[in-house]
């Protein structure tokens, strides 16, 4: 069968295939220190869960509005008020399947092509395979890891050029875990003033912050951006809810208008019960998030410090997200049986034969030194993974 060529630039994302492996490893008995998933271990809190089984009994079960149910547009839209003073109206917002999904869509309805996006990468796998998906041209700017793998002002300007459609911003960042301070982000922006392009704002680790890390709204902190500016969120990682698959695009109403049209003619609404979950996880309580952000913050420091303290690695103390994403270098050159390690993927794979530990490389988020491991697991399980991956590099020739 012939497939199309555009289904041949992209790849499927890794962060899902290995998730996906680790889970068919341990269903046929491995014991398996599972590093790789994106997604919290805690469970959706009950109240969230209740809402969608009140919501299923009372027959919502038809199609929605293609942009998502009023009631959560209007949490959205109340959310971005009392967090960050920003008002935006219900016709700039649409409910997607997913954060994924909203930066897709929005991706579609702005890209042409050659239009160039700049990623400062490390970068989250789905940015570049979305761009290209959309005719579009991601431009990787490398950042450093002296740097915490921060783009520096200085070199986001070199990237601009006329031919610049966008830039993505991820902070914190999957895969790095960084976040960028107030003063940071200041810098950015004003190299940002003076190039006309659209700012993708992707936000969606903007609760998982730790110790004294305060997240930044990007168009709060420079209100002149807000037109062309989308910002992206999701109740995915906040709520526990990644299943759900309910995220958010907001931005000026024709952008969110045309992204609202390309849904129409794909998967139309966001399934309807989930939506009606998500109202409550936007206006209810959020105790629980404050309680799971306080548990990631112990794994981080817990893993960290374990990761430091091996010979040969060095790890970035991340300022949010649920992902640390160590150095591996100098384990490059280092033998096993008749195999010299020499890539990221190579550390994996002779982490998961010897150690029974699987983490993601980090080739598919533009670094070629890293890989990833996700902390959104228990402590018990980190320190059996950190044991394991120790015992491994002592056996390393
Ligand atoms: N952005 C980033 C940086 C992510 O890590 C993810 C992965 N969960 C998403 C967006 C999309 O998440 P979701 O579609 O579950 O909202
Ligand atoms: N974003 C999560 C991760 O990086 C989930 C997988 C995905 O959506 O790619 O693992």
């Amino acid at each position: 069968m012939k497939l199309s060529a555009r289904s041949k630039l992209i790849k499927p994302a890794v962060t899902l295939a290995l998730a996906a492996k680790a889970q068919a490893l341990r269903a046929q008995g491995v014991d398996l220190a599972n590093f790789t998933a994106g997604e919290p271990d805690f469970d959706t809190p009950q109240r969230i869960k209740d809402t969608a089984i009140v919501a299923l009994k009372k027959g919502m079960t038809k199609y929605t509005d293609v942009r998502g149910i009023e009631p959560l547009r209007e949490a959205v839209v109340a959310k971005y008020a009392r967090e960050y003073g920003l008002s935006y109206t219900k016709d700039e917002v649409l409910v997607s399947c997913g954060g994924k999904h909203a930066l897709y869509n929005v991706l579609q309805a702005t890209l042409d092509p050659g239009d160039e996006v700049v990623i400062p990468a490390p970068y989250w796998v789905s940015y570049s395979d979305m761009t290209l998906l959309a005719g579009g041209a991601p431009k990787l700017v490398q950042t450093t890891e002296e740097n915490g793998f921060r783009i520096t002002p200085e070199q986001l300007k070199a990237a601009l050029t006329p031919k610049t459609r966008m830039f993505i911003l991820n902070s914190p960042s999957n895969p790095t875990g960084t976040g960028y301070s107030r003063d940071e982000l200041m810098a950015l922006i004003r190299v940002l003033e003076r190039h006309d392009c659209m700012i993708l704002s992707d936000d969606i680790y903007e609760k998982i912050v730790y110790e004294d890390f305060r997240f930044h709204n990007i168009v709060s902190l420079q209100p002149g951006l807000r037109e062309r500016t989308i910002l992206f969120n999701s109740v995915s990682k906040t709520y526990a809810m990644t299943g759900w698959r309910i995220g958010f695009a907001i931005g000026p109403a024709a952008v969110i208008k045309a992204a609202g049209t390309i849904q129409s003619q794909s998967t139309s609404n966001a399934t309807s019960i989930a939506q009606a979950a998500a109202v409550e996880a936007l206006n209810g309580p959020q105790d629980e998030v404050t309680a799971m952000v306080r548990e990631f913050e112990a794994r981080r420091d817990f893993v960290v410090a374990r990761l430091k303290a091996m010979p040969g690695l060095s790890c970035y103390n991340p300022q949010g997200a649920f992902y640390v994403f160590p150095n591996v270098r100098s384990l490059f050159g280092r033998k096993w049986k008749e195999k010299t390690l020499a890539t990221p993927a190579d550390v994996v794979e002779y982490f998961l034969e010897v150690a029974r530990v699987l983490c993601v490389p980090g080739e598919d988020f533009g670094s070629t030194e890293n890989i990833r491991l996700s902390y959104a697991t228990s402590l018990a399980e980190l320190e059996k993974g950190c044991d394991r991956i120790e015992a491994a590099i002592k056996k390393l020739a």
